[in-house]
């Protein structure tokens, strides 16, 4: 180990020790998901309803320098990973200007994005050259019915499209999520994973939350982790990962018949990973968020654009990870779904 009291003084000075997001159970916080919009090209049901979105307000959505702005203040109090996501970040227009000023931030944090795929088959050689490292894309079908069904949008073809673009310019891995609905797609999970597995992707599964804008989910109905290799193991031999492979990442990974391939079962309902948490979330109108299922926000867009210096937003976010809670609390009596839907709080 070093002795950092034997350092030479240059050292310690031009390079002093980072802060760090902690909160009150110790949980240090490196990733930093940025809902960029939360207008969507489509419509999953487990997400938002088919028509009747109320919209964030324009005035309220920050621009590209603000957006920017925030994200340089989170990554000097220590976040390494900024994940773009959404609603659905290609929509917006300055999308690899976004990329291109957060991949610049000073400490160099990683860019990644999670997306829909739609229309990133234009995009993704931009985005890769604007400092885009990787894209998690959803996928839950291979079926266009199926597609239509869940999304309402005729567009799996664009979906596909764009997870090929993505691997072509090199934003990889190319991790895919697939939340499976039962009666719905909940049989396809052994044909996600063959396709995942002859392109290369790497295949989570997630465990559908309640975070639809309908309030329609009904545990009886998700489908749950165990169920989700019960489908796998008649295909796929499964070896469970040790869990230090797993260490922050929300993924209970598995080997498929014996590696290098992973698949991955994100059980946030009936397996919380809230412990290792290392999340904190910015919407698309300013408000952090210390957790996904979090009912109370702190407002940086207001402070900001009445002239917040950095160090007073800085302070904003460090109340905000000091006021997290231990869990998301989906499985107590007494649960409140959060107001916002998943798709205005990024996934
Ligand atoms: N539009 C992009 C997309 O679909 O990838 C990014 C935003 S979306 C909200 C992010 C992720 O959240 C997607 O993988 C989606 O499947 C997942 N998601 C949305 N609603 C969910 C829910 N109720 N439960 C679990 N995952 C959900
Ligand atoms: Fe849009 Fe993503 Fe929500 Fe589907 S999951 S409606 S693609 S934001």
């Amino acid at each position: 180990m070093t002795d950092r009291a034997n350092q030479p003084t240059e050292d310690r000075t031009t390079a002093p020790e980072r802060e760090h997001l902690v909160d009150r159970f110790g949980r240090v916080h490196r990733d930093l998901r940025v809902s960029v919009t939360d207008r969507c090209s489509l419509r999953c049901t487990y997400c938002m309803p088919e028509a009747g979105v109320p919209w964030l307000p324009r005035a309220t959505m920050l621009s590209t320098d603000e957006l920017i702005r925030l994200a340089g203040v989170a990554v000097s109090l220590g976040i390494e990973e900024i994940r773009l996501t959404g609603g659905e970040p290609l929509l917006r227009r300055d999308l690899v200007d976004v990329v291109a000023g957060m991949a610049a931030l000073p400490g160099a944090p990683e860019i990644s994005m999670t997306t829909n795929g739609v229309g990133l088959d234009k995009n993704a050689a931009a985005l890769r050259e604007a400092g885009l490292t990787r894209v998690n894309v959803s996928l839950d079908t291979l079926k266009r019915e199926t597609f239509i069904e869940l999304a309402k949008r005729d567009r799996l073809s664009d979906t596909l499209a764009g997870i090929e673009a993505a691997a072509r310019a090199g934003l990889v891995p190319v991790k895919i999520n697939t939340v499976l609905m039962r009666g719905v797609n909940d049989v396809e999970a052994p044909d996600l994973l063959a396709f995942a597995l002859e392109h290369g992707y790497e295949l989570r599964f997630i465990e559908q939350m309640p975070l639809d804008a309908q309030h329609q989910w009904d545990r009886s109905q998700m489908i749950i982790g165990e169920e989700i290799l019960g489908w796998l193991r008649p295909h796929f031999d499964l070896t469970p990962q040790p869990d230090e492979a797993r260490g922050s990442a929300p993924a209970e990974l598995f080997l498929v018949n014996g590696g290098p391939a992973t698949v991955g079962v994100i059980a946030s309902v009936t397996m919380p990973f809230c412990g290792t948490c290392d999340r904190v979330r910015l919407t698309a109108d300013g408000q952090v968020r210390n957790c996904l299922f979090a009912t109370g926000e702190t407002n940086l867009r207001d402070p900001m654009r009445e002239g917040a210096s950095d160090e007073e937003l800085a302070q904003l976010f460090r109340e905000s990870i000091g006021a997290k809670l231990p869990g998301h609390g989906i499985n107590e009596p007494g649960f409140l779904q959060p107001p916002r839907p998943m798709s205005a709080i990024g996934g």
